[in-house]
């Protein structure tokens, strides 16, 4: 070995799900549940206006942060689904992706030896994030009991009083988790209580379903649309939080690498002079596209949204008809179902693939209390799900 490696990648583990990609590739026919991307393609106007960019020739770098225009869409856009006010020129900057986003808050603000307390389970990139920016991680479990909410008993019971910083992911990959108003207060009492910052990954805030409105606060109004609640919009949140989104989730646009970043304007400024390093701007094709999905695919969005909440009502009764217990999950494109006693998530997920070529991603990856569960994504065909649903029905008929 030549390169020494630096501690801080020797201490990242590699991805604890690329052994059943392995295992994949060597069975035919298998049916993934285990990504968590859109199985939809870009909205076509927002794929043809990056076409007519590239023919007008539209192919230098934006300014850092990104193309005004589409600055300015964005803080339209999230102050009329989300109630959320920035500033197009100080407190906006788009990022290759929300991972770009994410990477450049860890090294903005977490200094060697900070402690950032991480809700879980949760997205996997922010423990190697905190760890590559030199921080220390704190996990938070949630339960499911609590269906999967952030409590403040639970920040409590963690030692997140002494933490810096706190990141929250709801809707959440992978429980398919929400956190409506009712339930973010007291954490924002919390946070203000102890001084912390939040890093509030929000990049499935589009995608909800069935969301009981009597949990709603005073606060949603009619024009805010969405049932989503961001916690930057709690008293006194605003200027404590940063706000991730982007376009790969909700616009089906992962490929494109296209999400942004919403914070105070210090804070953004910060994430900006590591950004003008490091990425310059993001890729100018995607901002085309973005800016067209801003503009005119608000339906597009919604009918994407309601062939989620189809699947995941399929997916959910399946998994209760072959007797697998499953939180009633509420956002993202994920259900959570607890595996059947005599197998840990990694065993149950190993074998139903080996036996019945379905993949899905065993819970204890994502941290917390994720063990004993498995992450399955519906972005994928109905018809594809109900052949895997089958499959796992004729797998847990057969072992359990
Ligand atoms: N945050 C969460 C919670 C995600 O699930 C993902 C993608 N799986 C990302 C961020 C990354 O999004 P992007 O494609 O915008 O980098």
């Amino acid at each position: 070995m030549t390169f020494e490696l630096s501690d801080r990648v020797q201490t990242v583990p590699p991805s604890g799900i690329r052994r059943f990609f392995e295992i994949a590739e060597e069975r035919d026919e298998v049916i993934s549940l285990g990504v968590g991307e859109p199985d939809f393609a870009a909205p076509w106007a927002a794929r043809d206006a990056a076409i007519t960019s590239l023919e007008q020739g539209k192919t230098s770098y934006t300014a850092n942060r990104g193309k005004r225009d589409l600055r300015e869409a964005i803080a339209d856009y999230v102050a009329d689904r989300f109630d959320l006010g920035y500033d197009p020129d100080e407190e906006i900057i788009v990022t290759a992706g929300a991972s770009e986003a994410v990477d450049l808050a860890f090294r903005a603000f977490v200094d060697p030896g900070d402690t950032v307390a991480i809700a879980q389970p949760s997205y996997i990139s922010y423990e190697p994030g905190v760890i590559f920016a030199g921080g220390e991680v704190l996990p938070v479990p949630t339960r499911e009991e609590d269906d999967f909410r952030l409590t403040v008993d639970g920040l409590e019971r963690a030692g997140a009083a002494d933490a810096d910083m706190l990141v929250l992911c709801y809707p959440n990959n992978p429980t398919g988790a929400i956190m409506p108003a009712a339930d973010l207060e007291p954490i924002a009492d919390f946070v203000r209580e102890h001084d912390l910052t939040v890093l509030s990954d929000e990049i499935y805030a589009e995608l909800t379903y069935d969301v009981d409105e009597s949990h709603s606060s005073a606060r949603k109004t009619e024009s805010s649309g969405g049932e989503h609640t961001s916690i930057a919009t709690l008293e006194g949140m605003r200027e404590r939080t940063i706000v991730f989104n982007g376009f790969s989730k909700a616009h089906a646009m992962t490929g494109l690498r296209l999400g942004y970043a919403l914070g105070p304007a210090d804070a953004i400024g910060a994430m900006n002079k590591i950004h003008q390093y490091t990425m310059l701007s993001a890729p100018t094709t995607a901002q085309y596209a973005a800016l067209e999905a801003l503009d005119s695919c608000a339906n597009d969005v919604r009918e994407m949204v309601d062939q989620y909440d189809r699947r995941r009502q399929f997916v959910l009764s399946r998994f209760r008809e072959i007797g697998m217990d499953v939180f009633e999950a509420k956002g993202a494109f994920y259900c959570f179902p607890e595996v059947p006693e005599g197998f840990t998530a990694e065993e149950f997920a190993e074998a139903l693939l080996r036996e019945q070529g379905v993949a899905v991603v065993p819970g204890d990856v994502f941290g917390g209390s994720g063990e004993g569960h498995l992450r399955v994504s519906y972005a994928t065909g109905l018809e594809e799900l109900r052949q895997a649903l089958n499959r796992i029905e004729a797998f847990v008929d057969e072992h359990a």
